[in-house]
């Protein structure tokens, strides 16, 4: 059997007002924000979600719930760095992710690149193995509304030893 793992991840969250807007770790000057328990970073959900899965840690409400005071506000690189070490523990190495935010506006490509770097820097590997992208649903839906942001993210980790259990 192949030691190689794939892992979907996917989250959305609602737009408010009175809230900072952080994707990918990187706070975008925007006239609203996400709501959530932690820093609602709707990209990095979406990653950190895809890794559990690839990993068979269940998902991310079950490592992090939004019951528990301690990750209330945290900044959600914080708990991706956290999902890195339990990966490690599971023997799992990151080949690559491939994760696309899903927004009307603002324009996002100009953080691209420091997403990836932040995410990259997170789970200790190089940004070459990051990649973000961005897109539209050309005015529908609840991202198209404004009234929400989505993330969808791939990974591909390697098993590269039974990490304890397979
Ligand atoms: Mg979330």
């Amino acid at each position: 059997m192949t030691n190689l793992r794939i892992g979907h991840g996917y989250d959305v969250h609602r737009l408010t007002e009175g809230r900072k807007l952080i994707l990918g770790g990187v706070e975008i000057s925007w006239e609203k924000g996400l709501l959530g328990h932690s820093d609602a970073d709707v990209l990095t959900h979406a990653v950190m979600d895809a890794l559990t899965g690839a990993a068979r840690l269940g998902d991310i409400g079950k490592l992090f719930p939004d019951t528990d005071p301690a990750y209330k506000g945290i900044s959600s690189l914080k708990l991706l760095e956290e999902t890195g070490r339990l990966l490690e523990k599971r023997g799992c190495a990151v080949v690559n992710i491939d994760a696309v935010l899903l927004a009307q506006a603002p324009k996002v490509a100009p953080y691209k690149a420091r997403m990836a770097e932040n995410i990259a820097a997170a789970l200790g590997i190089d940004p070459e193995q990051v990649n973000v992208k961005a897109t539209t649903e050309e005015g529908l839906g609840f991202t198209g509304d404004g009234s929400g942001m989505a993330a969808h993210a791939v990974v591909l980790v390697e098993k590269t030893g039974d990490g304890g259990k397979s």
